[in-house]
This record gives structure tokens, C-alpha cells and sequence, in this order.
């Protein structure tokens, strides 16, 4: 059995790694990166499009899934397996990445092939893939749908996180691990720094709900720049769950923005034990809709207190950056970032400390007040050392993660567990031992 990183390898974007063992090749997520320039793809990766008996699918991130289309497009024609959830979800995101590559000009194949070629398995369920190689998907917590995927074959086998969160969160449940030992754990390393320390969730919405109940009383205006898969719903869900402390500050309207909110809200919404129901008035969150052409000119005239949750997460697109526009200028608003912010986006350089910053071609000056209340759903340095106890693997490679991040993590793997691990960089291909016993 080996290993190929086709992307992810030092860098967070374009996750897919390609599995061979004798009788099967199969791929590991097939994601885009999105930089600055527009995306880059995974490498040496369409070479493989005929020789791929399968592709397995971690969870429903452009990161994960958004080179599908593309990948079918160029002759890929085997199942792609993933949970039910992760196929609602990556409907949506591969319907709407092909509007935003025509708006921007560039030309999107038909998502629809890539779409028909979607096999859904249960968590759990173990599945016989040609030449007897067999697969089964995990609980990983991270967003709705997300699964780790165990592959086993001709005596060997691999446990890939994809991205995992070990918590409980407001919307999902905490990731279940499969029975170890394995012999390769490929670790996501997204926050695996040795400076990344997890903050408890009661210590998160406390924070959370300060920084917006100081903005509130201040008659200032809050945006929560968020993702649409998953993010989205956890803030949601978090505003709900501390209802009674926005109402000190009057009938405050809480006002989500983005088609891709809405549809992967109605996504959740259909297997949550505690749904948010956005398209219903008596939802627990009761949001208000304000016509669209209306919408920013009422909500920054701070007429009345308003949070807004807008799409895209880094301000790189969608509602964010025009309703960042609105709001920058005024000293009592306050734009809280929640999420991960790539190297490049205004959202980092907000974060970075920048006052200025670019939108759309247009300088942008900020005075509103800048927080960060950190809502992602990974493990950290700590959780993700716990997690590789809990596998006991022979091997770890970490990966998802800037590479000061995976180095940080390789290290600690070895030196405090004495498990041989590294960090590849893209086009290392790695073959699997046995684990010493
Ligand atoms: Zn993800």
C-alpha cells in the first residue's frame, strides 16, 4: 500500500491523496485552494482520472470537493462515495462554485456528471471496492455530514481524518474513531501548532457574547463574517442558545445573508435534533427578512440593533465584503471574525492588524472595531495528540496544515508519543509499513 499527496501537503487547500494497493487505486478528496489569483488545483492528479477505481469524499468543503467537477470533466467515470449529508451539501457547493467561476470569467464544467457518479455510505458501513480493498466512513464531527475514512487492504490500512473536531458542538456531535491500532493515521493539521490551544465552547460563546453585547450597547452593528457549511449554523445556534442576553439590548434582529446559508441551513435543519428553521417565523432564532435591495442600507443606518451573519467566511465574496463596506466606517460597529482566515484574504489582513484594506478593487478604511472569537471546528495541538494515542498508528503524516503547523505536529508525535510521523509536502509518495507490534 502507498500514499500520494496530490495537494495538502504543507498547505491548507486542494486536499487529495491517492491510495494504491495492489488490485485497487482509489483517491482521498478531491479539493481546490482558492488564492488570490483565483484557485490552483491538485497536482499531477487528471494523469490519474483513468486508473482511479473509486474516490472517497471526507466532507462537503470547496477543499475537499471542489475539484470534482473538473476531475469528472477530464475523464474520471468510478463512484464517488460519500454520506448523504455530504452529498446534499456538495450539490450545493459544486452548483454554486460554477456560477462564481462564470461571473469571474472562467469557464466551469457541468457539475451534473461529477454529481451522478455519487454513492452514498452510512457511517460505519463497510464497503468492498474492486480488487478486495474495503473502506468504511467515520463520525468526524467538523461539519454536518463529515466523515474519517478507515481504508483497509492486502493486510494493511489507513485511517484519514479529513478534517475532524473531537468536541461536541452546538450542531454536531463529537467524531467517533474507529477501532484501532492502523498503520497510518494522515492527521489534519489545520490548527496543530504548538500555539494552538482549544478554548472550552462555554469559554468561546462567553467571549462570543461579550464582544457582541459591548458592540450592542454601544448601538454599534455586528457582522459575523462566516462560512456557509456549518459555520454558519454553530453561530446561528450559539446566538440562539444565549437568546435571553440579547434581549438586554432590545429587540435585537438577527439577519442571515447568502443563497449558500440558506441552502445549507435547510441541509442541517433536516437530520438536527434541534433544527433552526430559517424559512419558518417561529423558528427558535427568529430572523428577520428584509427585502434584498433594502437590506444593507437598513441594516447599517442602525436603526435598530442587528447582527448580521453574511457569506463568504474570509470576505472574498458574497454578501461579507458589501456589508463590510457599509459598516467599516463607523467606530461602534464591530466585525467579528469566527473562522479560519487564508493567507491573502481581507479577512487576515484584518486579522494581521491591517486598517486598510482592499475590497473589490476599492480601498476600504476600517474604524469598526475588529474581534476574533475562534469557532473552528478541528482539533487542536493537544486534541490532536490525544486522537493519535487513541489510533495508536505506526506511522503519521500530517497534512492540512500551514507547514510551520504540520512541522509542529510531526515533531510533537514523535517526541512525546515516539510514533515515526512527518509532514509531506505535495508529490511525496510514501509507502505504507507494517506496524511494529
Ligand atoms: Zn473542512
Amino acid at each position: 500500500m502507498s500514499v500520494r499527496f496530490h495537494g495538502s501537503g504543507l498547505e491548507v487547500g486542494r486536499s487529495a491523496i491517492s491510495v494504491s494497493v495492489p488490485g485497487t487505486r482509489l483517491l482521498l478528496d478531491c479539493g481546490l485552494k482558492l488564492v488570490p489569483e483565483g484557485e490552483e488545483h491538485p497536482l499531477a492528479l487528471d494523469e490519474l482520472t483513468g486508473e482511479l477505481d473509486a474516490v472517497l469524499v471526507s466532507h462537503a468543503h470547496l477543499d475537499h470537493v471542489g475539484y470534482l467537477s473538473d476531475f469528472v470533466a477530464a475523464g474520471y467515470h468510478n463512484p464517488i462515495y460519500m454520506t448523504e449529508q455530504t452529498a446534499r451539501l456538495t450539490r450545493l457547493l459544486l452548483e454554486d462554485s460554477a456560477k462564481v467561476r462564470e461571473i469571474l470569467g472562467h469557464h466551469s464544467p457541468d457539475p451534473g456528471p461529477a454529481l451522478d457518479l455519487i454513492q452514498h455510505v452510512r457511517l460505519e458501513e463497510e464497503v468492498r471496492l474492486p480488487g478486495g480493498t474495503t473502506f468504511s466512513a467515520h463520525q468526524a464531527g467538523h461539519i454536518p455530514g463529515a466523515a474519517g475514512l478507515l481504508v483497509r487492504g492486502r493486510g494493511r490500512s489507513i485511517f484519514y481524518t479529513g478534517d475532524i473536531c473531537t468536541r461536541k458542538l452546538h450542531t454536531i456531535p463529537p467524531a467517533e474513531l474507529p477501532q484501532g491500532p492502523v498503520d497510518c493515521l494522515i492527521l489534519e493539521s489545520t490548527y496543530g501548532g504548538l500555539s494552538d490551544v482549544l478554548p472550552t465552547i462555554e469559554t468561546r460563546d462567553r467571549a462570543f457574547m461579550e464582544m457582541i453585547g459591548t458592540a450592542l450597547e454601544r448601538r454599534g452593528t455586528v457582522l459575523v463574517p462566516s462560512f456557509a457549511v456549518g459555520r454558519s449554523q454553530e453561530v446561528m445556534l450559539t446566538l440562539h442558545e444565549h437568546k435571553k442576553e440579547l434581549l438586554h439590548h432590545g429587540n435585537v434582529r438577527v439577519v442571515p445573508c447568502g443563497g449558500m446559508l440558506f441552502g445549507a441551513t435547510k441541509v442541517y435543519d433536516k437530520e438536527a435534533k434541534r433544527p433552526i428553521g430559517l424559512d419558518t417565523k417561529n423558528g427558535p432564532l427568529s430572523p428577520i427578512h428584509i427585502p434584498k435591495n433594502r437590506r444593507i442600507e437598513k441594516v447599517a443606518s442602525g436603526e435598530f440593533p442587528t447582527i448580521v451573519i453574511a457569506t463568504a467566511g474570509m470576505l472574498t465574496g458574497g454578501s461579507s465584503p458589501r456589508y463590510l463596506r457599509h459598516l467599516a466606517g463607523d467606530s461602534r460597529n464591530l466585525i467579528l471574525i469566527v473562522g479560519y482566515q487564508a493567507e491573502g484574504t481581507p479577512g487576515r489582513e484584518l486579522l494581521d492588524g491591517s486598517r486598510r484594506i482592499m475590497i473589490d478593487g476599492q480601498q476600504v478604511d476600517i474604524k469598526a472595531e475588529v474581534g476574533f472569537v475562534s469557532f473552528s471546528s478541528h482539533t487542536y495541538h493537544e486534541q490532536s495528540l490525544s486522537l493519535v494515542q487513541d489510533l495508536s498508528p505506526g506511522t503519521v503524516l500530517c497534512n492540512h496544515g500551514e507547514p510551520l503547523k504540520c512541522a509542529e505536529l510531526a515533531s510533537a508525535v514523535e517526541e512525546r508519543l515516539g510514533i515515526k510521523a512527518s509532514a509531506p509536502p505535495n508529490g511525496t509518495m510514501i509507502r505504507v509499513a507494517a506496524r511494529p507490534t
